[in-house]
This record gives structure tokens, sequence and C-alpha cells, in this order.
């Protein structure tokens, strides 16, 4: 179920079956001057039904909304083969309770997703692209509160830390400055000298949280590199040892205090744990690294990862900013949303699929 249905350039919409890789879905809407933003930084692995089960973020998010900001229609198979027509070209529609919301993000508990109509743009223009180094992990974080603050709207904002900057130039060589204790990569993708206007905020919002240098992308080719270590950063910390990402939230005002006690875990439980992620959704990838040959890597993994998610909860955050509750954050999404909420969820679990069948155990 990899097709396209149909490009509809007057109404801005892609229809599509959900098997279709998400970078091909944009390539083939590029061809029309068209763009769908959600990217996650697996695009070139992930599906449409992927992203739609886990209601996907990425790297553009942060500007265009993440994957249900996306979505204007789905046909949904739910457990008793009853075919659902939810939404559709309509922008505005709010006929009964929003049951097509409800699907994406619920990780193939509810229904099966057979088709989805999703929303497009006009292509923006090329990006400029900044990075900006900073001297201490908190200086990055108060940046990106800065930014927040000052209302800027990037299209991209995001964070790697030393170990992940480290291990991004160790595999790519892209001759990124390894003293640095944090990056930031800010783009702008509005016309003209809008974009250079939004960049020269974002860096004098960098500066003033203590940046020690900045520098722009020489051209679209250096761009792409840079962006391209971003999207890379998981695979190069798995060159480490094995590496397990997790996916915490925050308010944004909160980052630097988040970053801290990452850091403090890890020097609790003694385990590195590169950081990166989408900074300016407050969205980062603590990434556990154990030796290949650590006997105690899974016991201490789970000691770590009931920190991380105790500390992001503590800050008012999320155990998972996108990737979903599944198996692994099951026992947490009572601690963070409350008996009486999950109750509320099982109860629609039981209502759609009384038996159980699809995706059985997962998430609630
Ligand atoms: C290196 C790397 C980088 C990543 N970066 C990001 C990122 O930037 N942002 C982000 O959000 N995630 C990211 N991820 C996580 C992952 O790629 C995404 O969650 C992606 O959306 C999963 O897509 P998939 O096709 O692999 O789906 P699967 O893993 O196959 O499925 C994901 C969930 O969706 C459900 N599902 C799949 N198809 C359907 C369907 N047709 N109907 C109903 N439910 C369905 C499945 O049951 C499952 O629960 C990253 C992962 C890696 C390894």
């Amino acid at each position: 179920m990899r097709r396209i249905l149909e490009i509809d350039p007057a109404n801005l919409t892609v229809t599509v079956q959900p098997g279709i890789i998400n970078a091909e879905l944009k390539a083939a809407v590029a061809e029309h001057g068209l763009f769908y933003p959600p990217d996650p930084a697996s695009y070139e692995q992930c599906s449409i039904g992927g992203n739609l089960g886990t209601n996907a973020g990425g790297l553009c998010c942060v500007k265009y909304g993440v994957t249900r900001d996306a979505v204007l229609g789905l046909e949904v198979v739910t457990a008793d083969g009853t075919v659902l027509r939810l939404g559709g070209k309509n922008v505005k529609d709010v006929a009964g309770y929003a049951l097509m919301q409800l699907f994406v993000g619920s990780q193939g508990t509810l229904g099966i997703i057979t088709e989805a109509t999703l929303r497009l743009r006009p292509a923006p223009p090329p990006k400029l692209t900044m990075l900006a180094f900073f001297p201490s992990l908190d200086a990055a974080g108060e940046a990106v509160s800065a930014m927040t603050a000052r209302g800027l709207g990037p299209a991209t904002l995001e964070l790697m830390d030393r170990a992940t900057i480290a291990a991004v130039d160790d595999w790519q060589q892209l001759g990124l400055d390894r003293e640095a204790a944090a990056l930031l990569l800010v783009e702008s993708d509005l016309p003209g000298v809008a974009a250079e206007a939004e960049l020269e905020a974002a860096e004098a919002a960098c500066r003033a949280a203590g940046a020690s240098f900045t520098l722009r992308a020489a051209d679209a080719q250096e761009a792409d590199w840079l962006r391209q270590g971003r999207r890379l950063a998981y695979r190069a910390l798995e060159r480490l040892g094995i590496a397990h990402m997790e996916d915490v939230g925050v308010p944004r005002s909160r980052i630097p205090e988040m970053l801290r006690a990452i850091e403090a875990i890890s020097a609790r439980h003694g385990v590195p744990i590169p950081t990166f992620g989408h900074a300016g959704d407050g969205n980062l990838h603590p990434t556990l690294v154990f030796s290949r040959d650590d006997p105690t890597a899974a016991e201490r993994d789970a000691l770590v990862r009931d920190a991380l998610y105790r500390a992001a909860i503590g800050l008012g955050g999320t155990v998972t900013g996108e990737h979903g509750i599944g198996l692994a954050r099951k026992p947490y999404l009572e601690v963070q949303r409350g008996p009486e909420v999950v109750a509320v969820m099982r109860r629609i679990k039981a209502a759609l699929d009384p038996a159980g069948i699809l995706n059985p155990g997962k998430m609630v």
C-alpha cells in the first residue's frame, strides 16, 4: 500500500496509502512545487502509516506542526472490519467528535489506517542555515528559551551536545567545533531579506545567551551536510556502543533545567547520555550509551530511564514527545497522565477493540 492516490494542487492536499515512505511522498509533491512538512529524522526509512501511528514530529515541526497538524482525512478499518471515512478535504469541519485526530498517535491500537489525505503547502524558498556554538549546555538552553520568548519562528531549531558533536564529526568529518559544549542548528525558510532578518535575530539571542561563535552555511550544499549531520546523530552514537534513544519533552522555558538533570543523571549512574533533539519543541533525545559487553546494561538502562522520565514529568514535561508510549514507557503513562485519564483511554480502547486484537498489550 505505497501508492499516491491523488495530488490536488487546488486544495493543497495529497491522498496516499499508508505504506509510502515519507521521503518518497516529499519528493513526489515537490515535483508539483509543493511541500509536505513533517520530517522525522528517519524520513528516508519511515512510512506515512508509522508517522500517523506515532504522530511523528521532526526537524521542521517547530514551525509547521507535527503529523496530526498535517492530516485532513483518514480511512480507518476498525477491529470489527468496519471502514470509517473521517474528515476529507475540508479545512474546517467540526461535525461530531474529533475521531480522526484520535486515531493519529494511537499506535495501531484503535484501528488500521488505510488511506490518508494530508495538507500540503507551496514549497518554501531554500533555507538559510546558521550554527551557534556554546561553551555550556545551559547557555544553549537559555538561547532556545530566549528565541521562544521573542516569538521567533525558525524552520529548524535543533540541539546537539558535545558528545553528539564529536560522534557526528568523527563519522561525517564536517569540521564542527569539538571544544563546544553544545551547538544549535537554526534555519529560516522565509523569503528573501526576511530570512536574513530572522537569522540575525536568532544570532543576537544566541550571543546574548553566551554563544562563543556563530557561522552561516556557505551554500545550499553545506547546509544540506549540516542538516544531514543532525539527522545522523543517532546513527553516529550507535557506532559508540549499544545506544538507546529516549524522547523526553519539557516546556521550552525549562530546557536548561532538563539538560542539567540529564547531566546529573548521567554522572549519578555512570552512564554516558549524549543528548540531541528538537530543542525548539522542547523535545530532547538523551541517548544512553553502553559498551557492548556490559552485563549490567539492561538493569542500569531501566534505572536511568526511570530517572529521566521522572525528571521530565517533574518539570511539567512528558515521557515521550514524538515516539509514543508503546511497550517500554507503558508503566509511565499513568505516572504522567494520572489514573483517571488512563481509565478513559482504556474505555475508548475497549469500545473500539473489545477483543483486544489491535496491537495487543501496547500503550494502555
Ligand atoms: C534514527 C532515527 C531517527 C528518528 N527520528 C525521529 C524524529 O525526528 N521524529 C519522530 O517523530 N520520530 C523519529 N524516529 C522514530 C520513528 O522513525 C518514527 O516514530 C516513525 O514515525 C515510525 O515510522 P515507521 O514506518 O518506522 O513505523 P512503525 O515503527 O512500523 O510503526 C509505528 C507505529 O505506528 C503504527 N502504525 C504503522 N502503520 C499504521 C497504520 N497503517 N495504521 C495504524 N497504525 C499504524 C504501528 O502499529 C506502530 O505502533 C526516529 C527513529 C530513528 C531510528
